[in-house]
């Protein structure tokens, strides 16, 4: 009989992915959306899945009804990965944050010890976690030091996880997972914000605001990284396990890269609040910087040492940035232009 999965946050970036890796695995994928779900589950279907899934309608945080599919459905593997998930948010929406990211992840936790003890449990941690860095490359035995409502939201969860593995046996698994990105990433973030921008801008010729052009991260293919979701569940013992690529890009060269692939010469010019990227053609302003995407506090650098992911899961990065970019503005040219 086929294993059943279920995946919060199903219609998400990571959801949708993950839920088409485990249907070619032979899954029964079963999926959280809540009805007030704020896309029309667009990547399921640009996916082609969006009929091979069963959608139950419930928030993350409606303790009751997360017991009552938890129990009834007595699921092999749950994959919590429901979350407001852009950091950018989470200062404005402090409280909700915490509600969705932290209190959300205990209702499930809790559901599992009292009524599906067998149901091994992901949590999708996060490289925020590190936040103002305490060593670099991170591994999974760096201190946290997180820097946004997000970030101190996830770390709670990220305890709660292993307080319930040690505490009660349960097989629940904490995935420490540095950025990753897709053609079907949520506009908001900054990989996505700009390919959408510079592609649009072969049209209509508006400039792209940023805010902290040199702030670093290592950027993935989020395909790369649902597959190391899986191999952790697949383990015999439960564990936590820092994925990533191993090299990190700053805000800037990641535009330029863009920028070099769509023929677009530029040149960078000013500093700080007045830097701009100018176009050699026509000297006109393509990408400008603004207070408005700047944070109250920011992650400057983030770089994972995946060690132990590549020894015990034999799980690597498959997908350079290169080719992850090339990916995200064949889709973007694809859909300006239908
Ligand atoms: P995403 O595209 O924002 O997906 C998150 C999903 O959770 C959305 O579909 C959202 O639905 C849903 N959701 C939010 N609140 C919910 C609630 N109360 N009840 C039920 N569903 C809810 O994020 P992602 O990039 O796929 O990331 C997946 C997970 O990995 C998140 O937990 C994120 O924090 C974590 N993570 C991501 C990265 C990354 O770089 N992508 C890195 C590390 C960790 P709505 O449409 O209704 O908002
Ligand atoms: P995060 O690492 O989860 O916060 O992912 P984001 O894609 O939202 O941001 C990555 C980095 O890009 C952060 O350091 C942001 O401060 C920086 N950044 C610079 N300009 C922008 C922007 O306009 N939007 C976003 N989202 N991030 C920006």
């Amino acid at each position: 009989m086929s294993k059943k999965a279920l995946i919060t946050g199903i219609s998400g970036q990571d959801g949708s992915y993950l839920a088409q890796y485990l249907l070619k695995e032979g899954y029964k994928v079963f999926g959280l959306e809540r009805r007030s779900a704020s896309n029309d589950s667009f990547r399921l279907k640009y996916l082609d899945i969006y009929s091979d899934v069963e959608i139950f309608n419930i928030d993350l945080i409606e303790h009751a009804s997360i017991i009552k599919l938890i129990s009834l459905n007595q699921f092999d593997e749950i994959y919590n990965l429901a979350a407001q998930s852009f950091v950018g948010d989470s200062w404005d929406n402090a409280i909700s944050t915490s509600e969705i990211n932290s209190i959300g992840v205990v209702n499930i936790l809790d559901s599992i010890r009292q009524f599906s003890s067998h149901t091994k449990f992901y949590q999708a941690s996060t490289s925020e976690m590190f936040g103002m860095v305490q060593a670099t490359p991170q591994n999974e035995n760096t201190p946290f030091y997180p820097r946004s409502p997000y970030g101190v939201s996830k770390l709670y969860s990220h305890w709660i996880t292993i307080n319930y593995r040690e505490s009660f046996k349960l097989h629940s698994c904490s995935g420490i997972l540095f950025n990753h990105e897709s053609p079907l990433r949520g506009i908001q973030f900054v990989t996505k914000k700009i390919i959408n921008g510079l592609c649009n801008f072969l049209n209509n010729k508006q400039s792209i605001r940023l805010g902290n052009l040199d702030a670093k991260r290592d950027w993935g293919f989020a395909g790369d990284y649902v597959k190391a979701m899986h191999l952790m569940l697949k383990q015999k013992s439960p564990d936590d396990y820092v994925i990533g690529t191993g090299i990190e890009t700053s805000v800037r060269d990641f535009c330029s890269i863009a920028l070099n692939k769509l023929e677009l010469k530029h040149t960078w010019t000013g500093s700080g609040l007045n830097e701009k990227c100018i176009l050699e053609k026509d000297k006109s302003t393509i990408i400008e910087v603004s207070p408005q995407f700047f944070r109250p506090a920011e992650v400057n650098s983030l770089l994972a040492d995946t060690t132990k992911a590549k020894e015990i899961l034999g799980w690597e990065s498959e997908t350079s940035l290169d080719e992850l970019i090339d990916l995200m503005i064949n889709y973007e040219l694809k859909m300006t232009n239908n």
